[in-house]
């Protein structure tokens, strides 16, 4: 989407909120405020026009009282979670969509971390939360080992160029768990060491993309024959086997 910057907010301990705008429209978005003060700061004077929330938990939320009385923004989240969305203006799902300005947005009900979980798919852009991270998942809260495979399939049926902004910063711990499952995968060691770096720095690890998602995220590779044998599930199905990596990543 020509039109659409954006950008990363550090928040609490690991949490990404990030703003997405078109200042000539005079639209300006944050993601998953889990609290207001870095997101004012990230503002540098703009005017804050909306709050998106891909989930009511806390730490996706927790700003959006303080933003929307600063700065009159407009609330947005799962219709289907209303009544845990604090101040909430707008519910949204996926049979309506979402209109941003002049920009089409399409929800998707990705349930499992929570029930009312959502993702947002802008042009070339997808919101997460925490439902699916660069290289993982979350974890099943309030949803079946089912609901996250059908969840995370709607994700990973996005074109594999699609930017992923996820809501934490796991990525090198998931890269761990991901290399003890499928070590022989190149595409998976290669990112490891890239990881490595960019947290050596204290760089972000986002955004990833569907493609690199589906390439390296065992979440998403429950076909892989190098991952089932190292579970010593090669004729499982693969909500058995998704339940198994999910399970094990719980305990590691
Ligand atoms: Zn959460
Ligand atoms: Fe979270």
């Amino acid at each position: 989407m020509p039109g659409l910057k954006i950008e990363i907010i550090a928040c609490l301990k690991d949490n990404y909120a990030y703003l997405v705008g078109d200042p000539a429209a005079g639209l300006c978005a944050v993601v998953d405020p889990s609290e207001a003060a870095p997101v004012e700061a990230a503002l540098e004077g703009r005017r804050l026009t909306h709050i998106l929330n891909t989930h009511h938990h806390w730490d996706h939320s927790g700003g959006n009282r303080e933003l929307k009385e600063k700065f009159g923004a407009e609330v947005v989240g799962p219709e289907k979670d209303r009544s845990r969305i604090p101040a909430i203006d707008v519910g949204v799902d996926e049979a309506g969509g979402w209109r941003f300005g002049e920009y089409a947005v399409r929800i998707l009900e990705v349930p499992a971390h929570t029930k009312g979980a959502i993702a947002f798919v802008f042009e070339g852009a997808v919101f997460t939360g925490d439902t699916l991270f660069a290289l993982g998942c979350g974890r099943l809260f309030e949803g079946t080992p089912e609901m996250m495979v059908q969840s995370l399939a709607k994700l990973a049926a996005l074109p594999d160029e699609t930017r992923v902004y996820c809501g934490h910063e796991y990525t090198l711990a998931n890269a761990r768990f991901a290399m003890t499952l499928e070590p022989g995968n190149a595409d998976l060691a290669k990112r490891f060491r890239e990881i490595e770096a960019l947290r050596a720095k204290g760089a972000p690890t986002v955004p990833s993309s569907i493609g690199l998602e589906k390439r390296t995220n065992p979440f998403l590779r429950t076909a892989s024959a190098e991952i089932r044998a190292a579970l010593g599930m090669e004729t499982a199905g693969e909500v058995e086997v998704f339940a198994e990596i999910r399970r094990r990543k719980d305990n590691f």
